[in-house]
């Protein structure tokens, strides 16, 4: 049986790349950039002051100085700071020509057009000064990075307004099975809610794709079809969960041969996760996730989002990291164990049962720890390594 890594190799090997368009900066958050941005200009662009104070001439505390102008955000003086004069200056706006330093108001006493600096004053002192933060021409976010809030606001500062960004992957779900019901929805006997097109889902949108359609499919061959079907005309990537196992009820493997995908693997070296299937019908990827809710998470981190970012040619996965285990854990003896994980200052910790059916094991989890197969334990201070979640 392949290993996880075999497993991810063989996905990426299938996994192509989408082209790209341009788009606004308001609409790029979670989208993966395909150029670099580069500062159109410094930033900061002038001379401004930190502080709201006086602009003056540096030199020694209790001068009379004269104030002479205002310097406002966005309303440079007019005037220019002469020997014993000062600037009123608010912070961010620009400091006037002939002044050096910026003295706080809290640190000065103003009498009418008269302000004397309490503190001596340095060259510099509450001085902004250009490029301080950006250096015109230089690249702010290298192409191939994903945009988060603060890459956002940074391609703003540098005064770029639209981006260059992979188009995003159209991902379409497909649940199946007879008990699923919808969250909210009353539930009739032996019926569970279903919950794995709506995590799935939200793990697409945040690795940058655009979610098509949620489906579900009960468990008849004409139903699997049908839905898989449909998904596979509108998809670059089509995410199955459940009924992929060899039970009189799974439809899924019969469905996915009669249209035409071929099978790249079924089946990895792992838990939670074992089942998974992976095929491509031309350049639609298709992944048959198990239905256990932590299977179908971990399964789609490990396998589906790498292939996700690749399509928009982003980094697949992070580099693994490592911790110290803080209790022993029993190995599989022929399976490799995703152990959700706390971490805490490079120490990890179980966040308690790890059944494949038991979904709060992922919450507060920060990584998976990956306990190697063999024979007896992963003893308590022995290094793992780390697939951040
Ligand atoms: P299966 O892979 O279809 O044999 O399903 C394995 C387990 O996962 C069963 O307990 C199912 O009830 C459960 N399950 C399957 N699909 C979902 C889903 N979409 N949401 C929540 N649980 C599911
Ligand atoms: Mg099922």
């Amino acid at each position: 049986m392949l290993s996880i890594d075999e497993a991810r190799a063989i996905v990426l090997a299938e996994t192509g790349r989408l082209g790209d368009e341009p788009v606004p900066l308001s609409g790029a958050l979670y989208r993966v950039l395909t150029r670099d941005v580069v500062a159109v200009g410094s930033v900061p662009s002038f001379d401004n002051s930190a502080m709201d104070g006086f602009a003056v001439r540096s030199g020694p505390a209790q001068r009379r100085l004269e104030i002479v102008d205002e310097s406002r955000a966005g309303a440079p003086a007019h005037a220019a700071v002469g020997p014993g004069e000062a600037i009123r200056i608010s912070t961010g706006a620009m400091l006037p020509t002939g002044a050096d330093a910026v003295v706080q108001s809290e640190r000065a006493d103003v009498d009418r057009d008269v302000v004397i600096p309490l503190v001596d004053v340095r060259p510099g002192d509450n001085v902004r000064r250009v490029g301080d933060d950006l250096v015109a021409g230089r690249v702010v976010l290298e192409a191939g990075r994903r945009l988060g809030p603060v890459e956002i606001g940074s391609a703003a500062t540098a005064g770029v307004g639209e981006l260059r960004c992979a188009l995003r992957p159209k991902v379409s779900i497909v649940s199946t099975g007879d008990e699923l019901v919808d969250p909210g929805d009353p539930l009739g006997p032996g019926q569970i809610y279903e919950s794995n097109s709506l995590s799935l889902a939200a793990l697409a949108r945040h690795a940058g794709a655009e979610v098509t359609a949620l489906r579900r499919a009960r468990d008849t061959p004409q139903a699997a079809r049908s839905a898989i079907g449909a998904a596979l005309d509108e998809a670059d990537v089509v995410v199955l969960t459940g009924g992929v196992s060899v039970g009189p009820h799974d439809h899924v493997k019969p469905a996915l041969e009669a249209l035409g995908v071929r099978e790249a693997f079924w089946r990895v070296a792992m838990r939670p996760g074992r089942p998974i299937w992976f095929g491509a019908r031309d350049r639609t990827l298709v992944f048959g996730l198990p239905g256990n809710p932590v299977s179908a998470v971990v399964t789609f981190i490990l396998f589906a989002r790498p292939a996700i970012n690749a399509l928009q040619g982003a980094q697949p996965y992070p580099p693994r990291g490592r911790a110290v285990m803080t209790h022993d854990v029993d190995r599989h003896p022929d399976r490799d164990e995703c152990v959700r994980v706390r971490i805490i200052a490079g120490r990890a910790t179980s966040t308690g049962p790890q059944d494949s059916h038991i979904l709060s094991s992922l919450l507060d989890a920060d990584g998976l720890a990956i306990v190697t197969r063999g024979s007896g334990v992963l003893a308590a201070g022995d290094p793992v390594e780390i697939e951040a979640l």
